[in-house]
């Protein structure tokens, strides 16, 4: 369990064995950069869906939602930068056919005393350094060159002089010379509206939910109901053509985000506004269960930021393959208003009655991937243990997002008073709460099946239930303590559990 690989790999065996999520289109031997989530990892899911949108629009006063369209006027994203800017750069291995990322491709000369003898590249990952030096060394024995090997300077492939690129190898073949220089490459994915395939007729679908919410400003401004500061909230499907998906769920090609545009007046603090939604997020991923020691900041250097951007905060989450991106929290000033107002000539601002002045708002934009928070649940929830001298595998996922919320089971199954009691539980339960029947097996095993995909609490119909009216056990996942309640006592019991 301490390689990390080996959790991933764990991680994903358990995800495709208990129905969790499968790769897309299994039968025709997947696609890549493409997931299907199973029976359980739809309620994990929603319920991640459910909890922030409880949390950011129905608990609050000042955020409304929204739903738009996936396919917008593309003069959308004309006016958003997206057609300009929406790029990553690529670099193709002329032998092996295959594509990367250039800012994911690290290079470095080799130099021992002086001279420089080759150049090694690699992927980015946790281990490349150690794994640079390792092909420094071997380049310097096979050469057989005598003196000290210089310390390796890692740049990634962006940074490479013209001259340079016929002399990093390709991470595919191990030899110079095929790699091409980086282009810029988009990563919307375009389609065509109507029946007409030329380029009037060329529309995206969205890489981000943001626009979205940009578009619909003054609809939501105009039915009247917020205030400034106020946010737009919007859960959906955004879709990159990413060059290279990796990582599971990490990084595919369509996910789904949760993002918020919360407008403030220009005169406002924004720093403060920034610093206190990142707070607020730190704070909500704790309540769902992702640890705060697992979470970090990462405020984006000001000369990488875009022209028009304040400032980025990343909020970084340590996954098995690394500490890699949660969330982005975005200060990005009046840019997105702005522009659409120009390009659509409709006016997207406010009126402020008080100081009786027009003004566009500035805006903090809090985005996160709905299914890298499905991977940062899994990947903290996962253990493995023993109970009773025998492995098991559990998932301590909170109440609040596991699949079930609990299981309900007759000790045995051949007793019809046992088994009427618990299914006649079952059905009480299950018009609250998402919750699961089984009968078959020992209840050792029954338990074992319902920790490994995460429920909480198990209960159990005994013979005490049923001859002394002693009321249900209760089997707590993680503590493994199990106390005796009436069934109207689960009732509330699980109530409080999943709702706080
Ligand atoms: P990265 O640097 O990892 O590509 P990004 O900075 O481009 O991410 P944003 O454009 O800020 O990401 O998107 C906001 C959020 O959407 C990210 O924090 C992440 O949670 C999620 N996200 C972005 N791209 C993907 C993807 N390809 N697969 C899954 N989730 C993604």
């Amino acid at each position: 369990m301490a390689d990390p690989t080996d959790k991933m790999e764990n991680i994903i065996n358990l995800c495709k064995r208990r129905g969790f999520v499968f790769p897309s289109s299994d039968i025709y031997g997947g696609f890549n950069g493409f997931f299907d989530y199973g029976p359980l990892g739809v309620e994990l899911k929603n319920n991640i869906k459910q909890a922030w949108w409880q949390d950011f629009v129905h608990r609050r006063d000042d955020i409304v939602g929204l739903d738009s369209s996936i396919i917008h006027h593309p003069t959308t994203w004309k006016a958003s930068g997206h057609i300009e800017n929406f790029t990553d750069p690529l670099v193709d291995c002329k032998e092996s056919k295959m594509r990367y990322r250039a800012d994911q491709l690290f290079f470095a000369p080799v130099r021992v005393a002086g001279e420089t003898i080759g150049y090694i590249s690699v992927l980015e990952d946790e281990t490349m350094s150690a794994k640079a030096e390792e092909m420094a060394n071997e380049m310097k024995r096979k050469l057989a060159k005598q003196g000290a090997l210089e310390p390796l300077t890692l740049k990634d492939y962006t940074e490479a002089k013209p001259e340079e690129h016929a002399l990093i190898p390709s991470p595919a073949t191990g030899k110079p010379g095929s790699l091409t220089p980086p282009r810029s490459f988009n990563m919307m994915f375009q389609t065509y509206v109507g029946a007409m395939q030329d380029a009037s007729a060329t529309a995206y679908l969205r890489p981000e939910t943001a626009q979205g919410i940009f578009i619909n400003f003054k609809n939501v401004v105009d039915t009247g109901r917020v205030k400034l500061p106020f946010g737009i909230a919007q859960i959906g499907k955004a879709f990159r053509n990413e060059i290279n998906p990796r990582n599971f769920i990490f990084r595919s090609r369509e996910f789904e985000q949760m993002e918020i545009e919360y407008f403030i007046a220009p005169s406002a603090d924004w720093q403060t506004a920034h610093q206190g939604w990142i707070e607020g997020c730190l704070a909500w991923f704790e309540s769902i269960g992702i640890p705060r020691a697992k979470l970090s900041l990462y405020p984006h250097p000001t000369e990488k930021l875009a022209h028009y951007s304040k400032g980025t905060t990343d909020i970084m989450f340590e996954f098995p393959f690394g500490v890699q991106e949660l969330q982005g929290v975005a200060a990005r000033g009046d840019f997105d208003l702005t522009q659409h107002s120009d390009v659509s000539g409709t006016k997207l601002d406010w009126f402020d009655e008080a100081a009786k002045a027009r003004f566009i708002p500035h805006v903090i934009e809090p985005s996160v991937g709905v299914d890298r928070v499905f991977l940062a649940l899994l990947t903290t929830a996962y253990h493995e243990d023993e109970v009773e001298g025998e492995k098991r595998i559990v998932l301590r996922l909170p109440a609040r997002v596991a699949p079930f919320k609990a299981a309900v089971f007759p000790l045995l199954k051949n007793k019809p008073a046992l088994v009427e009691r618990a299914e006649a539980l079952y059905r009480r339960l299950k018009k609250r709460l998402n919750v699961f029947y089984d009968e078959s097996g020992n209840i050792g095993r029954r338990y074992r099946r319902q920790d490994e995909i995460g429920t909480p609490f198990g209960i159990t119909i005994d013979f005490d239930t049923i001859e002394k009216d002693a009321g249900v056990t209760v089997r707590n996942r993680d503590t493994l303590e199990q106390v005796r309640m009436t069934e109207d006592e689960v009732v509330r019991f699980l109530d409080e559990q999943v709702n706080g």
